[in-house]
Formats: C-alpha cells, structure tokens, sequence
C-alpha cells in the first residue's frame, strides 16, 4: 500500500472516530484531498482509493490536473484566492469555489460558467478575526453576497469556508469554528461548512464541518 493509501486509511478513521464522538453523521461529512503542489500521479494513487473530491488553490497548477484526469470524474474544489482574469478558467474547470469573499467575482464566474454544466457550487469566505493579511469577509457583509449569489442562475451557494490562523489548542480551534457554525445558522439552515484542515480537522467535525479540507496529511509536506 502507498503511503498515500494508508494516509486516506487512517484519515477516514480518524473521521468516523470524530464524527463518533462528537455526535455527528458521517455521511455528512465530504474529505476534500487538497493535492496542490502535488502531482498527478499522487492524485491518482488517490483517487485509486475511491477519494473523490479533491482541492486546488492555483489555477495554471490545476488546469492541466483536471484535464488529465478527466476519465477518473473527479469532483474538484477551487480554494484558492481569485484573481478577477482567472474567473473563467474557474468557472470552466471546477465544480466548487470555497473561496468567494466578491460580487464582482461572483458575477464573472456566473457569465462564464458553461450552459452545459451544471451550476457552480458556492461557499462565502469568511474571516472571524478581522485579520487584514486574510481572506474572507465579515459576518455583516454576508447576507448581501448570498442575496447576489442567489440571483445568479449559474451559482448555487452552499455554503460558509473558513482558513482560521494556526492554533495548537484545540479548544480555541473549536471556539473559532463554533463561531462559523453559529454564523452559517443565523443566516440560513443547512448550510454547508467548509473548515478543518490537516492541523485542526477533528475539532473542526466537533464544532460542526461538512467539508475538511485536507493536503499536507494525505500527501505529505508540500515543497514549494
Ligand atoms: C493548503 C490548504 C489546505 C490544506 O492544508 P493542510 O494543512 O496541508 O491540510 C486547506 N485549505 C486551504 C484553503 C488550503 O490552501
């Protein structure tokens, strides 16, 4: 078994024991394998393993993945920044966005989104801490950009993301986490909640996470 087999392996584990634990239904929590800086052939010892979604933050990184792949119907989630000249690339190539914090952008990835495809899936990115240096906006701005989103005729919003600051303590992981559930359902009910990456993906289910995304503990350190 590769090591990127038995990283799924004890990833799904984890998961079920989390979701366990912390009283939550498995079936509603989507891995999302972030393969950025990794090669096609790590994503396809993947995929192999019946990992399905998985997650790209650069475009040019990511085009000539998804069109190797394209046999393998991968689902593909765009979490990166997004760069107004990329939208329709995006819009072209993924089936999620995570990363959506504008109306401007919003709008270009709906005029570009293919009529033969169905409509692009949406998550609002949000920043809790009011951090400059990140992306995401604040809960206020919210409901003006699902309004927007929902007008839309090829977006379909989701849902609420979140890349909080590293935290080694897993109480103030789940505080801040708890605090994008909290959000997500003071604006509307079922919400998905894209939140939990490598390093805090177990308090993340415990605080309320339908999408983890995860990179670094299924493919190994990242160098570039
Ligand atoms: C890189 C990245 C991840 C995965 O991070 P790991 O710590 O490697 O699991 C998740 N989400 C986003 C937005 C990322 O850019």
């Amino acid at each position: 078994m590769t090591n990127i087999e038995q990283n799924l392996k004890n990833i799904r584990e984890n998961i079920a024991v989390a979701a366990q634990k912390y009283g939550r239904d498995l079936n509603l929590i989507t891995l999302v394998a972030v393969s950025k800086n990794h090669s096609i052939e790590a994503i396809k010892a993947a995929a192999k393993a019946e990992q399905k979604d998985f997650g790209e933050n650069r475009i040019q990184e990511a085009i000539p993945k998804i069109a190797a792949l394209k046999t393998h119907n991968l689902t593909w989630h765009f979490i990166g920044r997004i760069q107004s000249n990329k939208a329709k690339l995006i819009a072209q190539n993924f089936d999620w966005v995570h990363s959506v914090t504008r109306t401007d952008i919003a709008t270009l990835l709906n005029t570009h989104r293919p009529a033969n495809l169905p409509p692009l899936n949406i998550c609002i990115q949000m920043n809790l801490d009011a951090e400059e240096s990140k992306d995401g906006i604040a809960l206020d701005e919210i409901a003006p950009l699902i309004q927007i989103i929902a007008k839309l005729p090829n977006l379909k919003f989701k849902g609420l993301m979140i890349i909080p600051a590293p935290n080694k303590d897993f109480d103030q992981q789940f505080q801040t986490f708890k605090k994008l559930t909290d959000a997500a359902e003071s604006l509307q009910p079922g919400l998905q909640l894209s939140m939990g990456m490598s390093d805090d993906y177990t308090a993340a289910i415990a605080a309320g996470a339908t999408i983890i995304r995860i990179g670094t503990a299924i493919f190994g350190e990242r160098y570039s």
